[in-house]
């Protein structure tokens, strides 16, 4: 095999033969999304918003504070993936019904909404309330839904799984380019290594995967600094760090009362710690004239 650099997993063979329309030999691509808002230019889409939709009070507190602070993307998990099958009697998976609050979301605020979709079956009555679907990291080689979704011809975050090269993440996002959607956003949200299997780290953010996407595909990629690191207290330090390493967006998780968030309670910042956050990576990514959307 044809390898321009030995040593490395992507080689000038999968660059033309495995995933031709994801490889760097293309143009780099610009998704735009609405109303002038894109990413892989000189923007940072902020995708923000707490874990789970657990409630309306809840979710129209997160979008005022996303309103105030000029921001667009709304995330809000309805049917989730969470890593056991049992439910705790504060954790009330709203699934169809969050969709009726999605609703109201939509009239009362402009905020396009970022939201994963784990089942081809929810397509139909996902399609015309949610503007990005999520691909969450469990899924990621699940292509008989990766082909379904990109079908849709809706812009898609294919989240990076835990345990996969950046050869397998770009071969995934294939299968949606190949159904002619352009519109594919990739996440890095940290990687799974021996010593992350502790409770002060469950996973490693992988800074690197970053600059390596860049230089292998011509898609954008965003961070996640809150699911890699699973703790509120480094969050603002890895969304500034992505910035610095020139990620073209990011995901940050936020909740109005953190420490009794239905799921993953000390994974979200509060919303003083949100705002502080997005001056600081505006100022941050204004020194690469960017500016944080
Ligand atoms: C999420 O964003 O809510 C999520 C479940 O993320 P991941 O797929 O990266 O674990
Ligand atoms: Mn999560």
């Amino acid at each position: 095999m044809d390898n321009k650099f030995p040593g490395k997993d992507i080689s000038d063979s999968d660059l033309k033969h495995k995933f031709p329309l994801a490889s760097s030999l293309n143009k780099k691509k610009v998704i735009k999304i609405k109303n002038g808002l894109s990413f892989g230019e000189d923007q940072i889409p902020l995708i923000a918003g707490p874990n789970t939709l657990e409630n309306k009070d809840m979710i129209f507190k997160c979008c005022d504070l996303m309103e105030k602070n000029n921001l667009k993307f709304l995330r809000a998990g309805i049917y989730k993936p969470l890593t056991f099958p049992y439910r705790s009697e504060k954790y009330f998976e709203l699934g169809d019904k969050g969709l009726r609050i999605i609703e109201e979301i939509k009239k009362n605020f402009d905020l396009i909404i970022v939201s994963e979709i784990m089942e081809s079956e929810k397509i139909s009555t996902m399609i015309d309330l949610i503007d990005v679907f999520q691909i969450g990291a469990r899924n990621m080689q699940n292509f008989p839904l990766i082909t379904n979704v990109a079908k849709t011809l809706k812009p898609i975050i294919l989240k990076r799984h835990f345990g996969s090269s950046i050869r397998d993440l770009l071969c995934a996002a294939e299968y949606a380019l190949i159904e002619k959607n352009e519109k594919v956003i990739l996440c890095e949200r940290g990687v799974s290594v021996p010593h992350t299997h502790r409770s002060s780290s469950r996973f490693l953010f992988d800074i690197e995967a970053i600059p390596a996407v860049q230089e292998n595909s011509c898609l954008p990629i965003i961070a996640d600094p809150s699911h890699a690191c699973f703790w509120h207290k480094w969050v603002e330090a890895l969304t500034l760090a992505s910035v610095a390493a020139g990620a073209d967006g990011l995901m940050i998780e936020f909740h109005p009362d953190p420490r009794n968030a239905a799921v993953d309670p000390l994974q979200p910042i509060t919303f003083e710690e949100f705002e502080i956050l997005v001056k600081k990576s505006r100022e941050l990514a204004s020194l690469f004239q960017k500016k944080i959307i």
